[in-house]
């Protein structure tokens, strides 16, 4: 329904959700006609949400591999109907997807069709590739000695992290992290040494509970700080006083009241850029670095005339792309990377001139395929003439015209996984009810091999932890359910003198995603000189949120 329509944009109501209104810009108007689709039914918040659920990227189960009968860990469920191959044997020549092709039956509704093929094509277990000795971590590459990595590329001997990128090496805990080495509990980080609590931080060393500093040196609980060394609460200190703090925090329980200080400390004390990212123009969203005309959009780096898009790298004119990296005109679609001109595609690779394909590599001219390797002019996996493919894919968009399928992404009906595995409850964190109520579907938690024995206490302080505790199971203290440490994980905190954590994996993950913000952008103003902005902290919330020019001429 279209509410006003003047020269700039137009305004639109959320098909998903009647409260959520949208513009769409003139950008937006050239990109859809360019890219020959209707404006968007749903607001970019549900859209993104949408293409979010088809990605499973942290949930593992076991499973036997639909091929050979042997166990392995997948990405699916155990119980998913769908058939799922071990990665190295849908990798292998063994059998073509294009074996399983269908006619195009025009009086059925397209996604119907698809979803048939979808419940037969075989699906990889998980995403892993060039790793070693990290089974463990999903949608990652060139991960070594890895535990419950995700999302993530090139590390070494890192733990129960997301989305690390060039080169960490015995990073735990931590979210979006670049070239960190030794460091725990970091948030949004680039460039560490031998650091735990930083956020927003880079070219620091020995020091904790850092938000937006740099090139600092032995710094603790300090705040929009530039090359300082032994400083803390933002004053010069002693060695030997920053020693003692330190030393304290070594204890779960002061760590814990720590914590709590330091979101004090950012909310009422810290200052906070609008947006967090450095050498860009003409952009709005959040953690966006080098980058130019990019808007609504959230952790993107190096890219240009990007719109409604989510985690997005070395890309061009691309809108509502998640995890994508380097490409060119895409439109709604998520894990693809080294893609030109595609619509509607997810988890593929090296993808061209495409429509509706799922798990397709190195592969041109595909419409509505699942896990073709190096094919073409395919349609539901049906191998065509370049001609017949030509004359036939104009009438399919006809048709879907019709029956009012055309440019929208897959239905989230159609997503082998469940709502909370996705990573839509990382960044739209829903309850079962909520997720219910919107047509998701709830996977719940199998609790069959739940420990049920005496509550294991943990040592307040990490020396007086035993080498047996990592037989033991511990329950979370936050959601009740059963995690355990492996042996790597209490070297290192040993290590580093960090106490055993109270809280299950999945806690300490959704903890600090917690510290984001990557859906609202309120209209807002600069504390010191008025200017108006868009940005993700919230002016109830945050007290001071400057502008580029009074934040940097702010900086001490
Ligand atoms: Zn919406
Ligand atoms: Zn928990
Ligand atoms: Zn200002």
């Amino acid at each position: 329904m279209i509410l006003e329509n003047n020269f700039h944009f137009m305004q639109k109501v959320c098909a998903q959700n009647s409260e959520h209104k949208f513009e769409v810009t003139e950008e937006d108007l050239k990109f859809y006609e360019k890219m020959g689709v209707p404006v968007p039914t749903l607001c970019p918040r549900c859209r993104m949400q949408r293409r979010m659920v088809f990605r499973n990227e942290r949930k593992l189960y076991h499973r036997k591999c639909d091929l050979t009968g042997k166990q392995m860990i997948s990405m699916y469920m155990t119980e998913s109907p769908y058939k799922i191959y071990h990665q190295s044997e849908w990798w292998s020549d063994k059998w073509d997807a294009r074996d399983y092709g269908k006619d195009f039956d025009f009086s059925r509704p397209f996604f119907e069709q698809f979803a048939e093929l979808a419940r037969e094509v075989p699906r990889f277990s998980f995403y892993n590739k060039d790793s070693e000795n990290s089974e463990y971590c999903n949608y990652a590459t060139h991960v070594r000695n890895c535990y419950l990595v995700f999302g993530s590329s090139t590390a070494e001997d890192c733990f129960y992290s997301q989305t690390l990128v060039d080169k960490n090496s015995s990073v735990m805990d931590s979210f979006l992290c670049f070239s960190n080495e030794l460091c725990y509990e970091n948030n949004h980080t680039q460039n560490n040494y031998n650091s735990a609590y930083l956020l927003v931080s880079s070219s620091c060393l020995d020091s904790v509970f850092l938000y937006d500093c740099r090139r600092c040196k032995n710094c603790v609980f300090c705040h929009n700080l530039r090359g300082k060394e032994n400083y803390l609460f933002n004053q010069p200190a002693t060695p030997a006083e920053i020693a003692k703090v330190k030393n304290d925090l070594k204890s779960y329980e002061i760590l814990a009241q720590a914590k709590e200080r330091f979101y004090e400390m950012i909310l009422r004390e810290a200052m906070h850029k609008y947006l967090e990212g450095d050498k860009n123009e003409n952009v709005s969203g959040q953690i966006i670095h080098n980058s130019k005309n990019v808007h609504q959009s959230y952790m993107i780096f190096d890219a240009e005339d990007i719109r409604y898009s989510f985690r997005v790298g070395r890309q061009k004119d691309s809108v509502d792309a998640e995890g994508c990296m380097e490409g060119e005109l895409l439109y709604e679609c998520m894990s693809t990377d080294s893609s030109y001109n595609c619509l509607f595609c997810m988890t593929c690779e090296y993808l061209s001139e495409s429509f509706y394909a799922d798990i397709c590599y190195n592969s041109k001219n595909l419409f509505g395929c699942i896990g073709i390797k190096k094919g073409e002019y395919c349609i539901l996996n049906k191998q065509y003439t370049k001609e017949e493919y030509e004359e036939l894919v104009p009438k399919i968009i006809e048709h879907m015209k019709k029956t009012g399928e055309w440019g929208e992404f897959f239905p989230k009906e159609l997503s082998p996984h469940a709502y909370n595995e996705s990573v839509a409850q990382d960044y739209f964190p829903l309850k079962k009810t909520e997720a219910l109520r919107l047509g998701f579907t709830w996977q719940e938690e199998d609790n069959t091999n739940r420990y049920e024995g005496p509550k294991i206490e943990i040592a307040d302080q990490i020396e007086d932890v035993p080498d047996e505790i990592t037989k033991k199971i511990l329950t979370c203290e936050s959601c009740g359910k059963n995690y355990k440490i492996i042996p790597q994980e209490l070297n290192f905190y040993r290590k580093q003198g960090v106490p055993v954590p109270h809280k299950c994996f999945n806690c300490r993950h959704a903890e600090r995603l917690s510290w984001h913000n990557f859906h609202t952008l309120y209209e807002s103003h600069c504390t010191k000189c008025g200017k108006a902005f868009q940005t993700v902290y919230d002016p109830k919330k945050y007290k001071n949120v400057y502008c580029e020019k009074c934040y940097l001429e702010s900086l001490d």
